[in-house]
């Protein structure tokens, strides 16, 4: 196969591999058949379950269509109709939101929870009670060298 002016969207390698392209069904009307043509659907739908680049088909196809409405999605794409790609979309968006509220807490063995436990009265760990340590003396350290600094006139 070839695809004449490098210009043009070019099929993604792995599409070359999928059975809707492949004889005899590339060009078939299988994958666009209308809902009311159950048996044609079906068919396609269990062409592409057992099509060996579905997994690709499906990213493709979540990317490419992500954000539409059911009414700009056509036809059987890895083996799920429009209204299925639609609810799946609407699912993966819904999932990031719900994280977004929750903050990430600092993990034991950092001053941000030595701070915390102490904030909310909870037992202070071994590792957190090392990382505030090692925090202050960092800091007296720091203290200590920019104090003799000051004192050489090196400010
Ligand atoms: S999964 Fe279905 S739509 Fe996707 S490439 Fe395979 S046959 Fe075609
Ligand atoms: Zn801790």
């Amino acid at each position: 196969m070839s695809y004449a002016p490098d210009t043009l969207h070019r099929p993604a390698e792995w599409a070359a591999k999928g059975t809707c392209a492949q004889p005899p069904y590339v060009g078939s009307d299988l994958w666009y058949a209308d809902e009311w043509q159950k048996d044609d659907r079906r068919t396609a739908i269990s062409l592409c379950r057992t099509c060996p680049v579905l997994d690709a088909c499906r990213t493709a196809a979540a990317s490419e269509e992500a954000g539409k409405g059911k009414d700009s999605r056509h036809g059987i794409r890895a083996a799920l109709t429009p209204g299925q790609r639609w609810s799946a979309d609407q699912k993966a968006r819904a999932k990031p939101k719900a994280k977004r509220g929750g903050r990430r807490l600092a993990p034991c063995g950092t001053r941000g929870a030595y701070d915390r436990h102490l904030r909310l009265g909870e037992p202070v760990d071994d590792a957190c009670r090392l990382a505030n340590n090692t925090d202050r003396q960092k800091r007296r350290v720091a203290n200590t060298s920019s104090a003799t600094a000051s004192q050489n006139g090196q400010r």
